[in-house]
C-alpha cells in the first residue's frame, strides 16, 4: 500500500514582508461545526484572514511554498496538491495534517475543516461559511451595534441570539469579525485594542477577542 503525507513548507524568504494588517485572533479555539458542546466559543476562531499567501492583502509578499507526498508524486504547485488532497479525501488547506501555518511562523488548528483533516467537513463548513455570509449581513451588524465599547464575542452573542443560532452551527465569529474590519475600513468603528501578539519578521498582528467603538 502506498503511503501518502502532503507536506507544505515555506520556502526561505530574502526579506520580511511590507505593510501592517491588523487581524483579530484567538488562537487555540478551535472551528466546530456541529458541534454537540455548547460552549459559546466554538465557533469564535478570531484567526487571521490569510488562508493562503494569494488571498493575503496586496501589501504583503510572501514567499511561495513547496509540496511533497510521501508517494513521491510531483506537485509542482499548489494546485496540485490540493488535487491530491481531494483524491485522497483529506483537507485541500491543511492537506490531512488538522493545522495551517497561513503565515511563516504561525500555525493553528486548520479552520477550513475544524482541524479534522478530512475533505467531509471541510465541504460542511464550506457551505456554513457560504450560509452565515447570506443571514449575517451588514445592516444587521450596524443594527446591532451598541453604543459603547464592545467586544467582537459579544456582538458575535448578540447576532447569535438574535438569529436563534446554537453555538457551532455557523462560523459566526469570522464573518461578524470581517464585517466589523470592514466598518472599521469605511471609519465607522475604531480599534480600541492593543495587539496581543506581533508575529516575527511579518507585520502582522493579532488580536485576542479585540473591542471597537463607534465613531459616529
Ligand atoms: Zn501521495
Ligand atoms: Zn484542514
Amino acid at each position: 500500500m502506498t503511503n501518502h503525507e502532503i507536506s507544505a513548507q515555506w520556502l526561505p524568504h530574502p526579506a520580511a514582508p511590507n505593510g501592517a494588517l491588523s487581524i483579530p485572533d484567538t488562537p487555540g479555539i478551535p472551528d466546530a461545526p456541529n458541534a454537540a458542546d455548547t460552549s459559546k466559543a466554538a465557533d469564535i476562531p478570531y484567526e487571521p484572514d490569510v488562508a493562503d499567501a494569494s488571498d493575503a492583502p496586496g501589501s504583503f509578499d510572501f514567499p511561495a511554498r513547496a509540496f511533497t507526498c510521501a508517494c513521491g508524486l510531483a506537485l509542482p504547485d499548489e494546485t496540485s496538491a490540493e488535487l491530491h488532497a481531494m483524491e485522497l479525501n483529506l483537507c485541500t488547506a491543511c492537506f490531512g495534517t488538522t493545522r495551517q501555518e497561513p503565515i511563516p511562523g504561525y500555525t493553528r488548528p486548520c479552520t477550513a475543516c475544524a482541524a479534522t483533516g478530512r475533505r467531509g467537513p471541510q465541504l460542511v463548513w464550506e457551505l456554513a461559511h457560504a450560509e452565515a455570509e447570506r443571514v449575517i449581513t451588514l445592516p444587521l451588524i450596524r443594527a446591532l451595534l451598541p453604543h459603547r465599547p464592545f467586544r467582537l464575542s459579544e456582538l458575535s452573542d448578540q447576532v447569535r441570539t438574535h438569529l436563534g443560532l446554537p453555538p457551532g452551527r455557523l462560523p459566526v465569529g469570522p464573518r461578524v469579525r470581517d464585517l466589523l474590519l470592514h466598518l472599521q475600513s469605511q471609519g465607522e468603528l475604531a480599534l480600541l485594542s492593543a495587539p496581543a501578539r506581533l508575529l516575527q519578521g511579518t507585520d502582522v498582528v493579532l488580536y485576542d477577542d479585540p473591542h471597537w467603538v463607534r465613531t459616529a
